[in-house]
């Protein structure tokens, strides 16, 4: 199965052995009955642990991936939190990217700082700033690319090279390209985290994260602390996002030809001041998109030319367009980050321009997509 869309429909989706159903069941079942004392079926003895239909969605997360272990859990920051307390102790160090999701910034500088973990957030795309930033504790170089919301590149090579130098993990936040569009576990990183929510599941209708190992020591660590913390994806829950995955691809490549045309169309807008999108040639980071990507992404940020109050305006205008957080699903949205996914940065120095509007561009037919932000930005 070398091909990434028959992985996507195939991997870890074996017809079921009882009955044939081509569609991995929900297994909706907290235990499972032991033939004599530890005599287990299929190594299954309680859902926290182990459940067949989250089983299906690991092997099949792994195989997109290109990892040795994939884990499922309930939301992709409970996936994040695994990772930082699989890797970190009180008094270790990790670097952010200096425009790192909010979600992510509040974990790691509200509840894990308060357990003694120190980090320093830099601009990723400075591979100088990330060696300078390295300290003898550090054990995580944390990597968003693109960043959300503002679409910053950065380059996972180059990144896991400094990481390995220094004796710390290279960990890739892959949620905005999904590993259709990017597969940072080929490019030299440990673990990859997916928030599930998006473009995996692709129909926002579930939440759920995953992390994805390269190497199976570092998967059998995680999958301690998994069991262990107990924030797993639920068999319904890991069946919406297995359903999604199967169609990851086709989805994923009319989410980047609906963006490419917003993009063309917001580009010669004159409200617009700046479009944020790696596809264009001026963004500062398109050769290292260009070749670590297949393609750029349904993800667009701009900025407008009258300010914020243009821009919290655009975003009540539209009607096509739903005003709301998250991201990645068929339907587009439309969102101020200042004062929405990333009011809790404000303040911080992850906070975010109020003149940004960020769209998640999704695959309604393109036409009404730019009438509709065409007649907002009138
Ligand atoms: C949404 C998101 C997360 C957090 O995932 P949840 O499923 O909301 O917990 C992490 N990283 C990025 C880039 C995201 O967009």
């Amino acid at each position: 199965m070398s091909s990434f869309e028959t992985r996507a429909i195939h991997a870890g989706q074996e017809p079921d052995p009882y009955t044939g159903s081509v569609i991995v069941p929900i297994y909706a079942t907290s235990t499972y009955k032991q033939d004599g004392v530890g005599g287990l079926r299929g190594g299954y003895e309680y859902s926290r642990s182990a459940n067949p239909t989250r089983t299906a969605l690991e092997e099949a997360l792994a195989a997109l991936e290109g990892g040795a272990r994939g884990l499922a859990f309930a939301s992709g920051l409970a996936a994040e939190d695994a990772v930082f307390r699989t890797t970190c102790r009180p008094g270790d160090h990790v670097i952010l990217p200096g425009d790192a999701y909010g979600g992510t910034f509040r974990l790691v500088a509200r509840v894990l700082a308060a357990w003694g973990v120190e980090y320093t957030p830099v601009p990723l795309g400075d591979l100088d700033a990330v060696r300078a930033a390295i300290r003898p504790t550090t054990k995580i170089v944390w990597c968003e690319t693109p960043t959300n919301p503002l679409l910053g590149i950065a380059d996972i090579a180059g990144l896991a090279g400094v990481a390995h130098d220094a004796g710390a993990l290279l960990v890739v936040d892959n949620t905005f390209a999904s590993p259709y569009l990017q597969q940072p576990i080929a490019l030299g990183a440990d673990v990859v985290v997916q928030s599930t929510t998006k473009y995996l599941g692709g129909h926002s209708d579930v939440v759920g994260g995953a992390l994805i190992a390269a190497d199976a020591g570092l998967g059998d660590e995680l999958a301690f602390h998994q069991n262990a913390m107990g924030a797993v994806a639920g068999p319904f829950d890991a069946w919406l996002v297995l359903r999604g995955i199967k169609t990851l691809a086709v989805r994923m490549d009319r989410h980047c030809d609906n963006a490419e045309r917003v993009v063309e169309f917001l580009s010669s807008h004159p409200a617009v001041a700046t479009v944020l999108y790696p596809g264009l040639d001026s963004h500062p980071g398109h050769d290292i998109a260009a070749r670590q990507m297949r393609r750029f992404g349904g993800m667009v940020s701009f900025t407008l030319r009258g300010g914020v109050e243009t821009a919290l305006k655009v975003c009540g205008l539209v009607s096509v367009f739903i005003l709301g957080e998250s991201l990645g699903g068929v339907e587009s949205l439309i969102e101020h980050p200042g004062r929405m996914t990333h009011a809790s940065v404000a303040g911080s120095p992850l906070e975010v321009p109020d003149d940004l509007v960020r769209l998640s561009v999704g695959i309604e037919n393109i036409d009404d997509l730019i009438a509709d932000l065409a007649s907002a930005l009138a």
